[in-house]
C-alpha cells in the first residue's frame, strides 16, 4: 500500500526544521538537514533517480520519463520541475509539533488543546466551511504546524510515487528539488537552475485550493539612518542632536493609506517594519511594495521627499537613505512561455478544481528563480493561517494538488512544442 500524502505529512510535520535569521551558516540550521536528509532516503526508497543533496543540503531527484522510443513525442517533452521548501518560519515555535487530526470537521471554531487561548475561528476562517465533514489538520497551539510548507514537500513525494508506481501514465523526465531556507528569504541562493535542468518549475507552496499564483510584488528594501550628536542630558542645550526626534518626525510622515494594514489585492505598500535608535544614530527598516517594478521609483521618491522635508526641522542631523533591491514580480518572467501557465491551469481544471490567479502580497522562491530565468509559478497545497498556530491544513486541498501535479506532468507530453 502506498502512502497517503497526509500519511507523509504527519511524520514530515514532527520534524523541527526551523529557520532563523542572520545566520552565518547555511542552511541557516542543522536540523533542515534532518528532513531534507530522510527525503533523500524516502525518494531512494520509492524508485527515484540521480537522489542527491549538495553541501548546502538541496534535494534533486528525477522521475524518468515513461514515453516509448517511439513515441511521437519521446525526447521532445521539455523537462519541468516540482519544489517545495522544508523549513518553518521563524515567527513561532516549530519544536514539538504534535498533529491534530481531525476527522469529519463538525464546523464552528476550533479550539486547539495545549492552549485554550488559540481558536481558530470559522468566521475569520472562510475556507473552513468548505471542510464540513471532511479531514483537517492543526496544531496543538503551541507550535505552529508548518504545512508552509511540509504540505509541499507531502504532496509532490506523493505525485512522484504515483507516477513512480504507474508507468501507463505518459510523462517526460520530471525533475523534484526540496530546498531550505526560504523563510529567511535565503531558499534559492545556491540553487543551480543548470543543474535542476528544467525549462520551467512549479513551486507548491500556496495555500486555497484551487488558487494559483503568477503574480507577487515587486520588492525593494530601505534603510533611513539618521546620524545625530549624544551628549550628557546635563549639558546638552544646544549640543545635543537627537536623532530619534528626527526619525520619528520621518515616521509620522509616511503616507497611512500605503500601508498593509490599509491596502489589499494590487494596492501597493510602504511598510516601517523595524525601528532601532538612540541619540547618536537611529534607523528605520521599510519594505516597498509594488506589484508594478516602476512603482518601486515611485516609493523611492516620497521617501526622499520626506526627508527633504524632515531635514530643515533637524538641520544638524545628518539623515541616509539607502536603497536595496528584494525580488521581482514573475508576471513577465512568465508572459515568455504561455505553456507554464496554461498547463498548470489545465491540471488544476482535470484535478475537479475551478482554478484561479490570485496575486500574491509577497514574493515566493519562484519571483527569484523567474528573475534568473527559470519560470516558476506556485500551486496551492490546502494549508492556511501559515506562520502562527492557527495554522490549518485541509487534507482534500492537498491531495487535490496532489492530483494536479500528477496531471500536470502528463499534460506537457500533449504540448511538447513551445
Ligand atoms: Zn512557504
Amino acid at each position: 500500500m502506498s502512502e497517503t500524502a497526509l500519511d507523509r505529512f504527519l511524520r514530515y510535520a514532527r520534524i523541527d526544521t526551523q529557520s532563523k535569521d542572520d545566520s552565518e551558516s547555511y542552511p541557516s540550521t542543522a536540523k533542515q538537514l534532518d528532513l531534507l536528509n530522510l527525503l533523500v532516503k524516502e525518494l531512494r526508497d520509492i524508485g527515484a533517480k540521480d537522489v542527491t543533496i549538495d553541501e548546502h543540503g538541496y534535494v534533486m531527484a528525477t522521475v524518468p520519463s515513461t514515453l516509448p522510443k517511439n513515441h511521437p513525442a519521446s525526447g521532445k517533452v521539455p523537462v519541468v520541475g516540482f519544489i517545495a521548501h522544508v523549513d518553518t518560519s521563524p515567527s513561532a515555535s516549530g519544536e514539538n509539533v504534535r498533529p491534530q487530526v481531525i476527522q469529519a470537521y463538525a464546523g464552528g471554531d476550533i479550539v486547539l488543546p495545549a492552549n485554550q487561548a488559540v481558536v481558530i475561528r470559522a468566521d475569520e476562517n472562510p475556507a473552513l466551511a468548505l471542510n464540513i465533514g471532511r479531514t483537517i489538520v492543526t496544531s496543538d497551539g503551541t507550535t505552529l504546524l508548518g504545512a508552509d510548507d511540509k504540505a509541499g514537500v507531502a504532496i509532490i513525494m506523493t505525485a512522484a510515487q504515483t507516477l513512480l508506481e504507474n508507468p501507463s501514465l505518459p510523462h517526460g523526465d520530471i525533475r523534484i528539488a526540496f530546498t531550505p531556507d526560504e523563510e529567511v528569504g535565503n531558499g534559492t541562493k545556491f540553487f543551480i537552475i543548470q543543474q535542476f535542468g528544467t525549462v520551467a518549475a512549479y513551486t507548491v507552496d500556496g495555500d486555497t485550493p484551487g488558487e494559483l499564483n503568477k503574480e507577487t510584488f515587486s520588492a525593494n528594501s530601505a534603510i533611513i539612518t539618521v546620524h545625530g550628536r549624544n551628549i550628557h542630558p546635563g549639558t546638552a542645550k544646544g549640543i545635543m542632536v537627537n536623532s530619534i526626534r528626527a526619525l520619528a518626525d520621518i515616521i509620522v510622515r509616511l503616507p497611512r493609506d500605503m500601508a498593509p494594514e490599509t491596502t489589499e489585492g494590487y494596492e501597493p505598500y510602504i511598510h516601517p517594519h523595524q525601528c532601532e535608535g538612540e541619540e547618536a544614530r537611529s534607523t528605520l527598516k521599510i519594505l516597498l511594495r509594488d506589484f508594478e517594478t516602476s512603482g518601486l521609483k515611485v516609493q523611492e521618491e516620497i521617501l526622499r521627499r520626506i526627508i527633504a522635508e524632515v531635514q530643515p526641522l533637524h538641520p544638524r542631523a545628518r539623515i541616509e537613505l539607502e536603497i536595496r533591491e528584494s525580488y521581482r514580480n514573475m508576471r513577465e518572467g512568465l508572459e515568455k512561455d504561455s505553456r507554464v501557465t496554461a498547463n498548470l491551469w489545465e491540471a488544476t481544471r482535470r484535478a475537479g478544481l475551478e482554478p484561479r490567479w490570485v496575486p500574491i502580497r509577497g514574493g515566493t522562491d519562484g519571483s527569484r528563480l523567474t528573475e534568473k530565468g527559470l519560470p516558476t509559478p506556485n500551486i496551492f497545497t490546502g494549508g492556511q493561517n501559515y506562520h502562527g498556530p492557527t495554522e490549518w491544513l485541509s487534507v482534500d486541498g492537498m491531495n487535490s494538488a496532489v492530483s494536479t501535479v500528477v496531471h500536470l506532468a502528463q499534460i506537457w507530453v500533449e504540448h511538447p512544442q513551445a
